[in-house]
């Protein structure tokens, strides 16, 4: 188990979903598996995900991955 780097609250694994914004779009990444804590709610990713998840900004930038229009935002599925 983990610590809080912020407040040295204990973290849980969970599967998350992610907002994030990327140029004029809305975008939240879905099934996101990440360290929360139960303390102050940082998140905590691991190295893989967290490149993961720049693939996925770049993809976007490229228009080369399929957005699924939700209802404020688009949502990106975590490719694995
Ligand atoms: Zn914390």
């Amino acid at each position: 188990m983990k610590k809080c780097a912020i407040c040295n609250g204990k973290t849980e694994h969970k599967v998350v979903d992610i907002p994030t914004e990327l140029e004029d779009k809305f975008l939240i990444i879905k099934g996101v598996p990440a360290d929360v804590c139960t303390q102050c709610g940082e998140i905590y990713y691991t190295i893989d995900v967290a490149r993961e998840l720049e693939k996925i900004e770049d993809k976007v930038s490229e228009k080369s991955i399929k957005l699924v229009r939700a209802k404020n935002a688009y949502e990106v599925p975590l490719p694995c």
